[in-house]
């Protein structure tokens, strides 16, 4: 399977060469050359195909030749040793699990996925990749679990001190081996242009393989069509139009979904949910894009302002905004409605979400609005202990602590703590 960059489709790479890069040299995102739906069959029988199966069909032709098949299926099976269950809160209301796996996001299957493959591609090439990451929470703690202990990998991660919660910097900083988190005084911007500038820094690019694991990164981005087959294969019993409902922050997740769509599963429509940084419901309304910097929320973890890979969905329908518009329904949510939805849901139901997973049922329960008979699932991207304060703060209950989160408890924090860019090169030159 060829790639091309999306600023320029005469750029080709394999799958190997857009997994090690990242992004193309022009900046633009990596997209498949080709997408070749399933046959019907496929769909017809989903439901005799476990997990496993059904993530190999979806992803074999995007990664062509460069991985044997009996690799490929052992990346699968690392990737997928926990499950994805499909809670149903109410009539014609479920939510899919994601946060089961060992840090508890949805970005455990894309860092696990990508860390099996980048490893299997330094492994054969004696040359050490530096995976250099920012996070404002999440990624940091998928990633460095995902990578832990994979060997010509080493890890660096750079977090905003102060400005992540306990339990996810215990996630990033408490790991060790060929990991190594960098607590970097000032905000989470700063470490994203720490990260950017080195990457343009020839000092460090000609002694050091560099690689980011971010959502733009193919082998994050297109594992996580897995769940979608998932959740479409375990709804089929109900006979009914399904629609997704996804909590979107850098749009990669949803776009993943619209791909699985794009190999023929049946879905009446995608929701893109969003807190008030609403770039895309904007979109969605007028037509215009406009990018704005971004707002914090208590859906952090989705405070984007210029979503990435929003050109990716763009380019799945052939940059046609209308045919965009009959697949794709987009709304935004204040705090407020998030908590009032935790909070009226618990109340209902006995259910937790996650600030998150809060905001992805709102926009289901919009979209249900006018399409009240259509089967919905809202996409639950972390699990509540992640976002102890504010659910604690919403629903006045308590959470046990998950064996997961447990074992990070006591564990012992190493970070080195840096203020400046030079001494994030400092470290990196050997
Ligand atoms: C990263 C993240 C999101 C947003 O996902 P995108 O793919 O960036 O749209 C939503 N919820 C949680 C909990 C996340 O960590």
């Amino acid at each position: 399977m060829r790639y091309f960059s999306l600023n320029n489709k005469n750029h080709t790479v394999s799958f190997k060469e857009a997994v090690i890069k990242g992004i193309a040299p022009d900046k633009g995102l990596y997209f498949p050359a080709l997408i070749e739906p399933l046959p019907a069959s496929f769909f017809k029988g989903i439901e005799g195909l476990s997990n496993h199966e059904v993530a190999f069909r979806a992803i074999e032709q995007f990664v062509g030749e460069d991985i044997s098949e009996q690799t490929l299926q052992e990346i699968i099976t690392s990737t997928l040793d926990f499950e994805f269950p499909l809670a149903a809160i109410a009539e014609n209301v479920a939510a899919l699990e994601l946060f089961h796996g060992p840090t508890m996001a949805f970005k455990d299957v894309g860092a696990r996925f990508m860390a099996n493959c980048l490893g299997h591609f330094s492994e054969r090439s004696n040359n050490e990749v530096t995976v250099l990451v920012a996070t404002s929470g999440d990624t940091g703690g998928a990633v460095a679990n995902g990578f832990l202990g994979v060997e010509g990998v080493k890890v660096v991660i750079l977090y905003p001190s102060g400005k992540v919660s306990d339990i996810q910097e215990r996630q990033l900083t408490t790991l060790g081996q060929n990991i190594t988190a960098m607590e970097v005084s000032g905000t989470f911007d700063d470490c994203q242009r720490m990260v950017k500038d080195a990457f343009l820094d020839e000092d460090i690019t000609k002694s050091t393989k560099l690689t980011s694991a971010n959502s733009i990164n193919i082998a994050r981005w297109l594992p996580q069509m897995f769940y979608y087959l998932f959740a479409y294969r375990d709804s089929k019993k109900w006979g009914k139009d399904i629609v997704f409902s996804v909590p979107s922050g850098n749009f990669g997740n949803i776009c993943a979904g619209m791909m699985a769509r794009h190999l023929g599963m049946l879905v009446k429509h995608f929701v893109a949910a969003t807190n008030v940084n609403d770039v895309v419901p904007n979109y969605m309304k007028n037509a215009k894009y406009e990018p704005k910097p971004s707002l914090a929320t208590i859906s952090n973890a989705m405070d984007v302002g210029d979503p990435s890979n929003f050109v990716r969905i763009q380019e799945l329908f052939e940059n046609d905004f209308e045919r965009l518009k009959q697949n794709l329904f987009s709304f935004s949510f204040t705090d407020k409605e998030t908590k009032d939805a935790m909070l009226k849901v618990h109340k209902s139901t006995g259910y937790v979400m996650d600030p998150h997973g809060a905001v992805g049922y709102l926009g289901l329960r919009k979209y249900q609005e006018k399409h009240p008979n259509a089967y919905g699932i809202f996409l639950e991207t972390a699990h509540p202990i992640k976002f102890l304060d504010v659910v604690k703060d919403t629903l006045n209950v308590s959470l046990g602590l998950p064996s997961q989160i447990e074992r990070v408890m006591d564990r012992k924090k190493h970070s080195i703590p840096i203020s400046n860019y030079e001494e994030l090169k400092d470290f990196l030159v050997p």
